[in-house]
């Protein structure tokens, strides 16, 4: 008894691997399951390491078997199982036990919830990676006070992925900061799926290539600066085929995205904080969308389908490519930006550079460009990414791409939500003078709302009534 380090609550997919994970960097951790059986079939499972876990069938015996001061982690559902889990908990713990939240909670939920624990130690922790990172090595955002984040460190630190040895685990901020962060994530996981998504459509319907050949392209990018795990398993979902069927598992996959949310949430944040992040957003209405399969084929039924087949001389993989790449920039640009806008909203000194860090390895979007990203950042984190020199560099040479895949798709109705955004966020950002004088004078023409004069003069009216 109380010979735990450290103790976890809910033994689902993700909380079951991360008791292994931490069993396995050789800490001693008591675990509870609110179903018994789970509990007990967990510590069967667990070969070697079950000499490294206690199993407890209370609450009462689990806090019992961790060593004051006492730190937990709740893996349960985000929302009312997590405050249901606190009430249970803080009657049975010390004024110095600390309850760490890694599940994927709204980071406003985190920052209630640490003004609720007031001197009581909280964390909110974003985990990424799904089952096999939390196994083997996620990638960890911390929110809370920093004194509590130095209190686990040690195991955090230890469990999460490593780059080039360096641990993929950091403090963000407090409160909800690291929540924050893991939903900005998670906002620019669904833009870059997305994308993805849109070259697949490209390569299946426009160029009429076989799921076997676009497997092989997605491998073959995998190779070069597209390296990353979104597209390694993307090669991988293209290669597999249908138990059931023997057809290719794409093609038996129903074209409706699912979601938790995390990805609106991202949306929803930016709206507030009046950040621009097209490309996320068109990959959150194109998950919704997708849903609506009904209302497609009847759509479809009374317009037909577009001749969505491409010449080939229209496009080449390489364009492909290359697009791929500009979209993707401007999308981790759009998400670092929102990031930098929050920071500043939330009085957080959200620490950019080592946000592209922590996202290097474990987590979804792991990939090979957040390295130069890390680096862009941390030689000016103010700066939106796509103006740092080898972000520069990479556009000038790609956005002609990304410009001839939207053409052409929209040429021969091809829907590249994502991508398009991603085209129009970069040419808004490369137009010095806009278009919204329009607006202003619209608006003071309807309302007398007033605009600024490029003389610099303030609270102008224009000669509408006269
Ligand atoms: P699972 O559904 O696999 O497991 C949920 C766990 O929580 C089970 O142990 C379940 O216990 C327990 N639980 C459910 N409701 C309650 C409750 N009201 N009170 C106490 N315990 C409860 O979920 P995941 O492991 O996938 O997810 C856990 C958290 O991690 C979520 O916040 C999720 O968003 C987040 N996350 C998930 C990722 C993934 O890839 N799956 C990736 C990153 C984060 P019981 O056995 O009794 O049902």
């Amino acid at each position: 008894m109380s010979n735990a380090e450290i103790g976890l609550i809910g033994l689902g997919t993700m909380g079951a691997a991360m008791a292994l994970n931490i069993a396995d960097n050789g800490f001693d951790i008591a675990v509870w399951n609110r179903t018994t059986s789970t509990t007990q079939s967990f510590h069967k499972d667990a070969g070697d390491l079950a000499n490294r876990i206690s199993p407890t069938e209370t609450l009462k015996d689990f806090v019992a078997a961790i060593k004051a001061p006492r730190a937990i982690i709740l893996m349960v559902p985000a929302g009312e199982a997590v405050d249901e889990q606190i009430a249970a908990l803080r009657p049975l713990l010390g004024a110095d036990d600390l309850i760490i939240d890694a599940g994927n909670a709204n980071f406003h939920d985190t920052n209630r919830r640490a003004r609720d624990a007031g001197d009581l130690p909280y964390l909110g922790i974003g985990v990424s990676g799904g089952e096999e990172g939390a196994r083997f090595g996620p990638s960890i955002m911390g929110g809370g006070k920093r004194a509590h984040w130095d209190r686990v460190s040690h195991i955090l630190h230890a469990i999460s992925a490593k780059h080039k040895g360096q641990p993929c685990a950091t403090w963000m901020g407090e409160e909800g900061a690291g929540h924050f962060v893991k939903a900005v994530h998670n906002g620019i996981e669904y833009a870059d799926m997305q994308m993805i998504s849109e070259v697949y459509g490209i390569m299946r319907d426009g160029l009429g290539m076989t799921n076997p050949a676009i497997a092989e392209t997605f491998t073959a990018w995998d190779q070069g600066p597209l390296k990353s795990y979104l597209i390694e398993i993307s090669a991988k979902v293209a290669a597999a085929t249908d138990p059931k069927t023997g057809a290719p598992m794409l093609d038996v996959i129903v074209d409706a995205a699912g979601q938790k949310g995390t990805g609106r949430w991202t949306v929803i944040e930016a709206q507030h904080l009046a950040a621009p992040i097209p490309a996320i957003e068109a990959a959150v209405v194109a998950r919704n969308l997708s849903s609506q399969r009904a209302a497609r084929a009847a759509g479809e039924d009374l317009f037909g389908t577009a001749p969505r087949h491409m010449p080939h001389e229209s496009l080449t993989l390489a364009a492909l490519e290359s697009a791929l790449m500009a979209g993707k920039v401007l999308c981790y640009a759009q998400g670092f930006s929102m990031i930098s806008n929050a920071s500043d909203d939330f009085g957080w000194a959200l620490p950019l550079p080592e946000i592209a860090e922590v996202w290097r390895e474990g987590c979804i979007i792991r990939s090979a460009m957040l390295d130069d990203m890390a680096t862009a950042l941390r030689d000016d984190a103010e700066r939106n990414l796509m103006m740092a020199p080898k972000f520069t560099t990479i556009l000038k040479e790609t956005h002609g791409s990304l410009r001839q895949v939207v053409a052409q798709a929209a040429l021969h109705g091809l829907a590249l939500p994502a991508l398009s955004s991603g085209l129009a966020y970069f040419d808004a950002m490369r137009t010095a003078r806009g278009t919204a004088n329009m607006i202003q004078g619209q608006r003071d023409f309807f309302g007398a709302h007033g605009f600024e004069h490029i003389d610099g003069a303030t609270d102008q009216n224009g000669p509408w009534g006269s």
